[in-house]
């Protein structure tokens, strides 16, 4: 059995004493280029990690997170932290977010609000990057919005204000494109690259939420109990079929064309609630 709540805690390793300022340096504008890429793990990195979770070591303003991707390989994700997400996420802010390129590996921003905390961008690339080195022809998915650049209000969105939110269309089969957010039948959703991109999502152990309607989370639910992981983790993964109060992934109106995740306050942004 695979297993994903075990990997969900995150380690903190703080290796010179870390002020807990943002700084306030100007941001490099092409940080994370388009080539960006997760670095392998060697193995002797590992060797001080317990391999079931996800470690997060800090350096001056330098970032950098062991993930283990869907396919079971450990990767290094790297970021320059600067951005501070402020307040709730249907009443917030954002300073010196990072913005999303609009083509990355794996996917293709469609949305016109591509500003995120920088642990938000990161996670997102990840998680396409992880469909795409699974299935390596994938054509890629497509981002909405996220948040505006100093994040508030954004229209017509609830949330998206303080940069942890993104909508993400679903995969489609026989390697479909899309254009645009689309409600496909339940034949037409490919289940295993969503599942590859909700499990590397789940992965980086920053999940809040996931929103998902209940037609859509019945079939991934199968799915991935098809691939080896076990109910009783799903059910703690899964609100379908019940309307379970702690589950990650749950039933919001609105999402039988995309998914929306959220991620949890940066550990270091104090105003993040
Ligand atoms: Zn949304």
């Amino acid at each position: 059995m695979r297993s994903l709540i075990t990997l969900t805690p995150i380690v903190l390793f703080t290796i010179t004493y870390y002020s807990g300022c943002t700084p306030k340096t100007s941001r490099p504008k092409h940080y994370l280029s388009d080539q960006y890429m997760p670095s392998a793990a060697a193995p002797s990195e590992l060797a001080n990690n317990t391999a079931s979770e996800s470690v997060l070591e800090r350096q001056g303003d330098e970032r950098r997170q062991l993930v283990t991707a869907p396919t079971g390989k450990a990767y290094w994700l790297r970021w320059r932290k600067v951005s501070e997400s402020v307040g709730r996420c249907n009443a917030g802010r954002l300073i010196d977010g990072l913005r999303l390129p609009a083509k990355g590996v794996g996917y293709r921003h469609i949305g016109k609000s591509p500003y995120g905390s920088d642990e938000t961008i990161t996670y997102l690339r990840f998680a396409a990057w992880a469909v795409h080195e699974q299935y390596p022809d994938t054509v890629p998915v497509v981002v909405g919005d996220l948040s505006a650049e100093r994040g508030g209000y954004l229209k017509p969105h609830r949330s998206h204000q303080s940069g942890r939110d993104a909508d993400v269309g679903y995969y489609r089969t026989k390697n479909r494109a899309l254009r645009w957010f689309k409600t496909l039948p339940i034949g037409e959703l490919d289940l295993s690259k969503t599942w590859t991109f909700i499990e590397a999502l789940l992965r980086t152990g920053a999940v809040e939420y996931i929103f998902i309607d209940h037609s859509v989370q019945k079939a991934l639910r199968d799915h991935a109990r098809s691939r080896g992981f076990a109910a009783r983790e799903l059910d703690q993964i899964f609100q379908f079929p019940g309307r379970k109060r702690r589950a990650l992934i749950r039933h919001v109106a609105g999402h039988k064309n995309h998914l929306h995740v959220r991620f949890v306050c940066p550990s270091e942004d104090d105003k993040c609630k």
